[in-house]
């Protein structure tokens, strides 16, 4: 009788014509774990970009003028009490019971985990190592050092992946800022808890703006595809957009910029090229309508 131990996945057994030979398979509970769920894409971002998504807001603990949350069960929404402007990702989990369910079990998956070398498996076992892109939570952050730290693993693992991630969780990040793989770019959000941090370690940031002009008097680049946000480079500026809470200065904005017909031109370039250690990688974008 032989053992199978995870991940071993095939097994061969040979005997001659007079042997007897029992055979048992017992499938462990971390073969027959729930994999995590990629997407493919977004409305601005290319279908060959692997999107990883978990609950907006439930699993963000340093988020807070962004912080909004959709509530599990019903999908209402519930602003956070420093609320500037309400994040995308929880408006659309508040649209859509098949995205908050999605997400939610990436997140119990994750939490249900015993070590960061268990959510590394876990994640190497659900991403396809054909996957050329990642974007590490178009909706959702960082929840813990440990899950920070397999992200980390895992793009040591995949050095053919190029990952990246917007984050808020800035402390986490910067407890282990000269280890990060150069396959992972990481981008500091503003608008968050530990905003201090960005300056006071030099970190490279996204800044949410209202209008163009604001950007450009910031001296800011507009990153309308991810094209910025997957590339090591300077900080950037996002426009503002998604659904704002009524009579904020974040709705004005809104408004005034689709007055304007600013949403969904921002595309600019027809590829973006890459270049991973000395292998380029290269990544046709398309524009969003
Ligand atoms: S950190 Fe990101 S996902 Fe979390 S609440 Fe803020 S904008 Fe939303």
């Amino acid at each position: 009788m032989r053992k199978v131990r995870a991940p071993s996945v095939h097994v061969k057994v040979s005997a001659g014509d007079n042997a007897q030979v029992a055979l048992s398979i017992n499938v462990g509970q971390s073969q027959a774990r729930q994999r995590l769920r990629f997407g493919n894409g977004n409305a601005k971002l290319d279908a060959a970009i692997f999107t990883f998504s978990l609950p907006a807001g439930h699993s963000c603990p340093f988020a807070k003028a962004c912080l909004s949350k959709s509530d599990r069960a019903e999908g209402s929404i519930r602003d956070g009490k420093h609320t500037e402007f309400r994040c995308y990702a929880a408006s659309m989990e508040a649209r859509h019971g098949s995205v908050r369910r999605s997400r939610w079990g990436n997140f119990e998956a994750l939490l249900a985990c015993g070590s960061k070398e268990e959510m590394t498996r876990l994640i190497l076992d659900s991403l396809t190592p054909f996957a050329g892109y990642v974007r590490v939570h178009d909706s959702g952050d960082f929840f813990s050092q440990d899950y920070f730290g397999a992200w980390m693993e895992v793009a040591r693992q995949r050095d053919r992946t190029l990952f990246y991630a917007y984050t808020k969780a800035l402390p986490f990040w910067v407890r282990c800022k000269d280890d990060i793989p150069e396959n992972f770019v990481l981008t500091a959000s503003y608008g968050g808890s530990h905003d201090r941090l960005i300056e006071e370690h030099g970190l490279r940031y996204a800044r949410v703006v209202y209008s163009e002009d604001e950007a450009a008097d910031l001296g800011l680049e507009l990153d309308h595809d991810d094209s910025h946000a997957m590339r090591h480079g300077p900080s950037f500026a996002l426009l503002l957009h998604g659904t704002q809470p009524q009579g904020t200065p974040a709705a004005k904005a809104v408004r005034a910029l689709r007055d304007q017909g600013e949403f969904g031109h921002g595309y600019r370039a027809d590829s973006i090229r890459i270049r991973l250690g000395r292998r380029p990688l290269r990544l046709k974008t398309m524009p969003h309508d």
